[in-house]
């Protein structure tokens, strides 16, 4: 029976060969592989957020706070004094915590939206927002850490599909496709939301070009870098 180490496990093993190949093959430094593997892991939990007034879910809504707050710190270092920041980070983590995972939770159904493939697609293309916006990331990096969180975040839904199972590991009667959809149909106003959001976040992401050039500089012969001489 799978639950949430399935999903860690699947995020997790999919992810890390993704990650350490695109480490080779870039000659990307150890943080910044350490980076995608770590994103890619929250992208394979993330869609479990949906999950109502569970132990999980608050968790996970935990997890969040630190993040945000840990960002909102780092970005805000210089500007601020030590007694200021700590207070900072203090209001977002609640901010995060609280009003936020109430609002979500009364605007999602489990398996709603944010079970769905344009759901993914918002997640990396925001992931690869914030991260060219605020954590001063390459324009590669950045659509690295994007496509690394929308990685694990398929694995979730792949999963969810193949083993019909909630973050609890409670068991479903399965009514297939309520993970894997391109969109959550009867949840139309949530949707275009979420397309809104994807659009919005497309305009604060990284110039692909700029991108597609740094991919280049650094690519390498893939068959020397990742295929073994005994094979
Ligand atoms: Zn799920």
């Amino acid at each position: 029976m799978a639950d949430f180490n399935t999903h860690i496990l699947g995020a997790a093993a999919v992810v890390s060969l993704g990650a350490t190949c695109a480490t080779k093959l870039l000659s990307l430094s150890m943080p910044e592989g350490l980076m995608l593997m770590v994103v890619g892991v929250i992208g394979g939990v993330l869609p479990d957020l949906d999950l109502r007034s569970s132990q999980p879910s608050k968790a996970l809504f935990a997890v969040l706070g630190v993040f945000a707050a840990l960002a909102w710190l780092f970005a805000s270092m210089s500007y601020f004094t030590g007694i200021e920041l700590w207070l900072g980070t203090l209001v977002v983590f609640m901010l995060v915590r609280y009003p936020l995972a109430y609002g979500f939770h009364r605007m999602t159904t489990h398996r709603g939206v944010f079970h769905s493939l344009i759901a993914a697609l918002m997640a990396g293309v925001v992931t690869s927002a914030l991260a060219w916006q605020h954590m001063g990331t390459s324009a590669l990096q950045s659509w690295l850490l994007g496509l690394s969180l929308m990685g694990g975040y398929l694995v979730h839904l792949a999963l969810d599909e193949i083993y019909s199972v909630d973050f609890t590991g409670a068991r479903f009667k399965r009514s297939f496709g309520t993970a894997l959809k391109p969109l959550a149909m009867q949840q139309l106003p949530a949707s275009l939301l979420v397309i809104f959001i994807t659009i919005v976040a497309f305009f604060w992401s990284p110039p692909y070009q700029q991108a597609i050039t740094q991919l280049l500089d650094r690519y390498t012969d893939w068959q020397s870098a990742l295929i073994p001489t005994w094979l």
